[in-house]
């Protein structure tokens, strides 16, 4: 396992400055998404990362090697790109040992990486086929599998689920999650989906015009934006503006007096408490009460105890697997307080007036 780390890191082309002054430190054997909409320099920052392209100042390291200057196949790592690019005329099995015969790997070892390889992204039955008799899903498995066979130090993913409808693309999430903590191989993974950032990564940067704008875990990104452009960029949200009451509590948080009334807020250390302040409140984060004050909540019946298997967080929801006495139930939690619940013990209750009998 290998750390990344980008130190001021800058690249211009003539006069377009696409990334400026990017300081990341990418942990062994995480999964760190570059996040942002199209032209904020994501691809940029991987193409220097693979050496594709030759920073205009800064430092790219993987460990103790300063990687900045050597060549793209010195680097030791594997490259997954939006369209699979696999060589046509090559089997599955072929093109998953392409990076094996670049490093002249003995053929005993070679193929038994292959099996490996195969296995791991779960095509072992189609080593024979070639490309164009695969589905997008299924070519895109195959790249994966080709990117991870010869055990790169740093796996680097461009918008690699892009082309891929979304039933797939939910598939996939959860096969790339497998496989990173399987392998425990670093990964740097761009995308412009939030959702797949959210669900996926251990750390997010959010870009903007060529600078990362805020970095943190998912819930730290989508529950404490601390930009107006993050709030917004990582789902919906409203905005209103205050002024702030007296100093902030223990927590960061403050009254803070708005048109809808007095507020309690976060407010990060960086903002100013003089003043105006914009707060951010998520659309799920308001209840609807009926107007004579009696409480909308519907009854609820209670089931028997489950035990959560997956948790999925999408930030405005999560989505759970649970094994309830031998039953998977798909469950779906808005406004969720946690990232996972994934082997946690749950209590469930279900809306009583929203269990249904169905024919056939
Ligand atoms: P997308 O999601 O559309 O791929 P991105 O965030 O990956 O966008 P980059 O491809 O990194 O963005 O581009 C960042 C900026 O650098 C853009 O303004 C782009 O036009 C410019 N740029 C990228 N490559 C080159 C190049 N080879 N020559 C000149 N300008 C470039």
């Amino acid at each position: 396992m290998t750390n990344l780390r980008l130190t001021n890191l800058r690249k211009a082309f003539d006069q377009t400055v696409a990334v400026e002054d990017v300081t990341v430190d990418v942990a062994a054997g995480s999964l760190f998404f570059l996040l942002g909409s199209s032209g904020c320099g994501k691809t940029t920052i991987l193409r220097m990362v693979a050496g594709f392209v030759a920073p205009t100042s800064g430092r790219i390291s993987f460990g103790d090697r300063d990687v900045t200057a050597l060549a793209p196949e010195k680097r030791n790592a594997g490259m997954v790109f939006q369209n699979y690019a696999l060589w046509p005329h090559m089997t599955v099995a072929q093109n998953v040992g392409f990076g094996l015969d670049v490093r002249k790997m003995a053929a005993v070892e070679k193929k038994k990486r292959i099996g490996e390889s195969l296995e791991l992204v779960r095509m072992s039955s189609y080593a024979d086929r070639l490309p164009n008799q695969l589905s997008g899903g299924q070519q895109q498995r195959v790249a994966l599998a080709r990117a991870i066979s010869f055990r790169p130090d740093l796996l680097l993913l461009d918008e690699p689920l892009s082309n891929l409808d979304a039933k797939l693309r939910l598939e996939m999430r959860a096969e790339i999650r497998r496989i990173s903590d399987e392998l425990h191989m670093t990964m740097l993974y761009v995308t412009h989906d939030q959702h797949e950032a959210l669900s996926l990564a251990d750390r997010i940067a959010v870009m903007r015009g060529g600078r990362i704008e805020q970095l943190g875990g998912p819930r730290e990104i989508y529950d404490r934006p601390r930009t107006r452009f993050v709030a917004e960029f990582i789902g919906e949200t409203n905005f209103v503006t205050g002024t702030v009451e007296g100093a902030r509590d223990a927590e960061g948080f403050a009254a803070v007096a708005t048109p809808l009334g007095a507020l309690r807020a976060f407010i990060a250390p960086t903002i100013s408490t003089s003043g105006e302040v914009t707060l951010s409140i998520r659309p799920e984060s308001f209840r609807i009460l009926v107007s004579d004050g009696v409480n909308a909540q519907a009854p609820v019946t209670k089931i028997a105890m489950g035990h959560c298997i997956s948790s999925t967080y999408l930030g405005s929801t999560a989505q759970h697997v649970v094994d309830v006495r031998g039953v998977r139930l798909k469950v779906f939690e808005a406004n969720p307080r946690n990232q996972s619940f994934a082997g946690k013990d749950l209590q469930l209750a279900i809306m009583a007036d929203q269990v249904v009998a169905v024919e056939g």
